[in-house]
């Protein structure tokens, strides 16, 4: 195995047409389900910079019984759509049998999804079946647990299988309790891997994070925002009749617009307005820390009194109090009251940890 290979030196995905630093846009329905519908939303997306075509025909469903993909005959219609509009093509494997059958058909985009991605054998698997087939083009999905190790050692796998036409795609973490959107973004967690990786493609997949239509459009414009190199956004001809994720699929004239409404901004280095900006944040942010510094030296004082005394170290009512007293605070400062208690939870967290340590002595 070859680990020599980091990160930092995967280079960026070009695709045909869509050179000179515009976004990646790649676009279809969730699932090929039948071969006019295939070919009906691949005709659809034409003309408006969609220059690779997305369906899955093998889908991964949390649930038996779903609806589970119509298989290899899937593959030959988006061999017809590569051969008649000229697109590039793309499907998910998950098994080495999906990455025999998808390069025979010479589809030229395979996408690991998220909950393959999350297993490492079921990764290397699909590395070991990749090696020597060094034209194809690899991405790697997020896992659906929020572990950036996981994301960063299934890229690893496939690079060291000799794939380097590799890219990531963020497509939001499963996580429990009501949310807005259907998969978390944790934003963090693609920054901190574009941090470790400058130059690989890393895309976004509005669809699967917001997991309904009304969400694709402000997501996308936060992924641009953000340095995402382009978009992967389901698209189908019926949405309100597609077979899997039908609450997330948009129509292809309504992706049209969501394409013209799109502001694609400079990634230029900053000017200096903006980097006397950046300073204040660098000096805010260097405040903050120096205060974090100060809070846990407190915390770690009141761990000894409470040893030497025999207490424990959560204490509820504290907990609560200081919880409430300073979601007021921050209400006041105009911060909003879930960021404030993730944070205060967050800090609280490593306050028992320090605590704790000390009562291992
Ligand atoms: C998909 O792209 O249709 C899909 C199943 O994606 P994910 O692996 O992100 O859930
Ligand atoms: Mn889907």
């Amino acid at each position: 195995m070859n680990v020599s290979i980091t990160l930092r030196d995967i280079g960026p995905l070009s695709i045909p047409g869509m050179e000179g630093g515009s976004p990646i846009v790649i676009a279809g329905p969730c699932s090929a389900e039948t071969e006019a519908q295939t070919l009906e939303t691949a005709w659809a997306l034409t003309g408006m910079g969609v220059k690779v075509f997305r369906a899955g025909v093998w889908k991964p469903r949390t649930m038996p019984g779903g609806f589970e993909g119509v298989g290899d005959r899937g593959l030959a219609w988006l061999q017809t759509v590569k051969r008649e509009l000229g697109m590039m093509v793309a499907t998910e494997v998950a098994t080495v049998d999906h990455v025999r059958a998808a390069l025979e058909a010479g589809i030229d985009i395979l996408w690991i999804g998220a909950r393959t991605s999350a297993n490492p054998f079921a990764v290397q698997d699909i590395a070991d079946a990749l090696q020597g087939h060094d034209q194809v083009t690899v991405l790697v999905k997020n896992p659906v647990n929020p572990d950036l190790d996981l994301w960063i050692g299934a890229l690893q796998r496939i690079r060291n299988a000799g794939v380097t036409r590799l890219g990531a795609v963020h497509r939001g973490f499963s996580s429990a309790g009501a949310h807005l959107y259907r998969n978390d973004p944790q934003w963090h967690i693609p920054f901190e891997l574009r941090r470790l990786a400058p130059s690989m493609t890393i895309l976004c997949d509005p669809s699967h994070i917001g997991g309904k239509r009304q969400y694709v459009e402000h997501l996308s414009q936060i992924a641009l925002d953000t340095g995402f190199d382009g978009l992967m956004i389901e698209s189908h001809i019926q949405p309100d009749k597609a077979l899997s994720d039908s609450a997330q699929q948009v129509e292809p004239k309504e992706l049209k617009e969501i394409l013209q409404h799109l502001v694609v901004r400079s990634g230029a280095p900053i000017d200096d307005e903006l980097s006397l900006l950046r300073q204040q944040i660098d000096d805010c942010d260097h405040e903050m820390l120096a205060v974090l510094a100060r809070r846990m030296s407190v915390a770690r004082e009141i761990g000894r009194f409470k040893k030497a005394h025999n207490l424990r170290v959560v204490q509820p009512q504290r907990y609560q109090d200081m919880i409430d007293a300073r979601l007021d605070e921050a209400a006041h400062l105009g911060l909003e009251a879930d960021f404030t208690q993730r944070v205060m939870q967050s800090i609280h967290e490593e306050s028992v940890r320090q605590q704790l340590n000390l009562f291992k002595d």
